[in-house]
């Protein structure tokens, strides 16, 4: 049986990678140190002999007994709101995290997958952004801590895939949503939809001119899990190309939940991309990809998630609201 160990087994796409390796056959350690992970999301594993959950912090030596033959590295604060809150552990995980997988790995001999993120592109001037588009990153922003380290995080993949011949892929991940999200992460989709749910207005940042292309979390797996087969070692995006303003996602997700609220304008946070849509001909290309699940059926599913729950995790999770992090 192969053994993998999935980093930030406990959040949104950990929890769904952690799903798939079981369903595939694999032997699945799970490890999350649960600062922004839930046990919610992978308590349905726990009674398999399959999985197993170690409760650690990866910025720490990480020490896995007998044999491993992939790491998926996905541990890691993944929104705007969470890099305000958290920075320093944000910091830490891409780096100190990092190169701890990358030791592990090399010890026993893993192919590793790292998580990187569209956001090393930054605000981009390019569009859409193919893999060779170098980016254009504030390290000094609130979103710097996220973006230079995932930045950093594929610089010392490549130099240990280059100077030790480790095995290493890089998947460069575009807003992707589904089941498990947090409501509370501050990202748009389940502010908006809290938002519907608690019967408030949805609140636009910005003029909500802004662009994004969201990609349902089940193709972003298959794709992951056809990078990781792959021999592929440079960077690939994955994402689904359907871009559309957040004014027209919000009017979608009004006609989604029936919602009577209407949208209200607040200030957009600083460096907040102005637009972005994945360019995925190498993901087509190489690994025979593209996503199969359109904007309508995933948010079909997604709302049928976010429904189930309990009136008080509603208000328990009442939307972040940014105006407290944002220095002016
Ligand atoms: N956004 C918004 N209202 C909200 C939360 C987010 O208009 O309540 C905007 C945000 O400013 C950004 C877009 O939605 O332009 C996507 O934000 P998210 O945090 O989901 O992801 P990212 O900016 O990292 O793509």
């Amino acid at each position: 049986m192969k053994k993998i160990l999935i980093t930030g087994a406990a959040g949104f796409l950990g929890s769904h990678l952690c799903d798939r390796f079981i369903k595939d056959g694999f032997h699945v350690i799970g490890m999350d140190n649960l600062i922004t992970g839930r046990l919610n999301n992978i308590e349905h594993l726990f009674k398999l002999e399959q999985f197993e959950f170690y409760h650690h912090d990866v910025s720490k030596f990480i020490h896995i007994p007998g044999k491993l033959d992939y790491i998926l590295h996905f541990a890691s604060p993944a929104s705007p709101i969470d890099y305000l809150k958290i920075p320093i552990q944000t910091l830490k995980v891409g780096s100190l995290g990092i190169h701890n997988c990358l030791g592990l790995a090399k010890a026993k001999g893993a192919r590793l997958l790292i998580a990187s993120t569209s956001e090393v592109y930054g605000d981009p001037s390019v569009h859409p952004q193919p893999e060779e588009y170098w980016g254009n990153v504030n390290p000094v922003g609130p979103r710097g801590v996220y973006d230079e380290a995932k930045r950093f995080q594929e610089a010392i993949t490549m130099a240990y895939h280059t100077f030790h011949g480790l095995e290493t892929r890089i998947v460069r991940i575009f807003n992707t949503y589904g089941p498990r999200m947090r409501l509370n992460d501050g990202r748009v989709l389940p502010a908006f939809i809290g938002q519907a749910l608690r019967g408030e207005d949805l609140t636009i940042f910005g003029d909500g001119s802004q662009t994004r292309s969201f990609c349902y979390v089940d193709d972003l797996v298959e794709g992951i899990v056809r990078l990781l087969n792959s021999d592929y070692a440079l960077p690939m995006n994955i994402g689904n190309p359907d871009e559309i303003t957040i004014s027209q996602f919000a009017e979608e997700i009004i006609k989604l939940t029936g919602t009577s609220q209407k949208v209200i304008y607040k200030d957009l946070p600083i460096d907040d991309p102005k637009q972005r849509r994945p360019e995925i001909t190498k993901a087509r290309e190489i690994l025979n990809w593209e996503p199969k699940i359109n904007r309508e059926e995933g948010l079909k599913r997604t709302y049928a998630y976010f429904k189930k729950l309990s009136t008080a995790e509603l208000i328990a999770t009442e939307h972040n609201n940014f105006d407290k992090f944002i220095i002016k």
